[in-house]
């Protein structure tokens, strides 16, 4: 039995987390083994296998209903799908659970029609998408766009660059934020509207490739007068202007999620530096038995359970309806920066052999850096929590 604190939280969820790491050990695992030490990504053929044969087993988007495609899982059982797949190590394990090419909550306000022909593939591992939100001076500060929709008499055009778009070479979709313009005499801009536009829609195309440090490499997209019928807006003529409104209503789910994944990876880099200080000798005795080295895998023991226990705590109240933001970005700080620290402990713990190419904790080392600043920054975090105490 496992007696760490955090484990109170996961009572009730204990057989779906064994189904899924022998899911790992079994499926994934093996085909891990025969990818090419030199790649850090997956060919995106095995991911969509992934992807789909995780959800026939009713893991990959479990949280959505059953009727979408899903398994109408709780929403704690998702967080700690994500965390055992961090703490696995396995590097296929990430893609068989719903990330940034999944089902997106943007779609959950899409009508009838946009919910049948596009969430419920997403939901099933069928299909991929990106989402373009991100412009060249709209990061952080992102609904300050400057790419626009322009209505006509037959639905829109777009125009405008977003940048540093995950996923944009293998999606069947992409989900564009503009800002809405009504036209001459329609008032002042309507706010942001999110739209879906096929990836092969004309005048939509990929500019310049990011190689990204770990290997994921991103994309600037070019829209050049991309033309879209009324029928791809999300939520149809209610989602006119409400695209920010939408944005926020998913931003803690999906805060939750890295936090998940982050708490995974730090104590799959805590085992590797446990495992590595009990052989490893120096001066004719165990690294372990150092208090220098002891440190580094005791501050960060403590630090992830700490961790851990916060994300499953908001994964908890978000289950009984509270989705407070304040939650959300106090749990991606703690666990993204724990992250960050608790792999560059493990790594120090190694020596040379860490840093090695084909090493895990080279690869965790690059990979983890990216989760400070993907879903909102730990800065953009400490504004939210910093507003959240009255101090903005
Ligand atoms: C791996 C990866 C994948 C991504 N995938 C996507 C994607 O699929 N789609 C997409 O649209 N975008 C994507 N992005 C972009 C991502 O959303 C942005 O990088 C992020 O929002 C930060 O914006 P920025 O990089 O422009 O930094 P900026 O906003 O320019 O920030 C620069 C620095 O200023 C700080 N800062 C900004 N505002 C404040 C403030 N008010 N107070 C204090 N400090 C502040 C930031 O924290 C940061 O340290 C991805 C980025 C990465 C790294």
């Amino acid at each position: 039995m496992n007696s760490a604190p955090s484990a109170v939280l996961e009572d009730g969820h204990r057989e779906l987390v064994d189904a899924f790491e022998s899911f790992i050990r079994r499926e994934l695992v093996p085909l891990a083994a025969e990818l090419p030490e030199t790649s850090d990504q997956p060919p995106a053929d095995l991911r969509a296998y992934v992807r789909k044969r995780s959800a026939a087993l009713g893991f990959y988007a479990g949280d959505y209903p059953e009727e979408l495609g899903g398994a109408g899982m709780p929403f704690t059982a998702v967080v700690l799908l994500h965390h055992a797949a961090g703490r696995s190590g396995c590097p296929l394990a990430p893609y068989a659970l719903a990330g940034s090419d999944g089902p997106s909550p943007l779609l959950r306000h899409g009508t009838p029609e946009q919910i049948e022909q596009y969430l419920i593939p997403l939901v099933r591992g069928e299909s991929a998408r990106c989402l373009a939100l991100t412009e060249p001076h709209a990061g952080s500060d992102a609904f300050r766009l400057t790419t626009t929709a322009v209505r006509t008499p037959d639905g829109w055009v777009l125009n405008g660059r977003k940048t540093f778009v995950s996923n944009a070479d293998r999606a069947d979709i992409a989900l564009v934020v503009a800002a809405t313009d009504l036209g001459a005499g329609a008032g002042p801009s309507a706010g942001a509207t999110a739209f879906v536009v096929p990836m092969d829609q004309p005048g939509l195309r990929i500019g310049q490739r990011y190689e990204g440090m770990s290997g994921e490499p991103l994309f600037e997209l070019v829209l050049d007068g991309v033309s879209v019928r009324t029928d791809a807006v999300i939520g149809g003529e209610d989602g006119i202007g409400v695209a920010t409104a939408f944005a926020i209503d998913s931003l803690s789910r999906g805060r939750l999620v890295v936090a998940a994944t982050c708490d995974g990876v730090a104590e799959y880099a805590l085992r590797l530096g446990l495992e590595y200080a009990r052989q490893r000798e120096a001066f004719g005795a165990r690294i372990g038995s150092y208090q220098h080295i002891q440190e580094h895998l005791v501050s960060t023991r403590a630090e992830v359970e700490a961790a851990k226990l916060l994300t499953l705590a908001c994964a908890r109240l978000v289950d009984e309806g509270t989705e407070a933001p304040e939650n959300a970005a106090l749990a991606k700080l703690t666990s993204s920066e724990t992250a960050v620290r608790a792999v560059d402990r493990a790594l120090q713990v190694h020596g040379a052999t860490g840093w090695v190419r084909g090493h895990p904790l080279e690869y965790l080392y690059r990979y983890v850096r990216m989760m400070t600043i993907i879903e909102g920054t730990s800065e953009v975090q400490k504004v939210i929590i910093a507003q959240a105490m009255g101090l903005s």
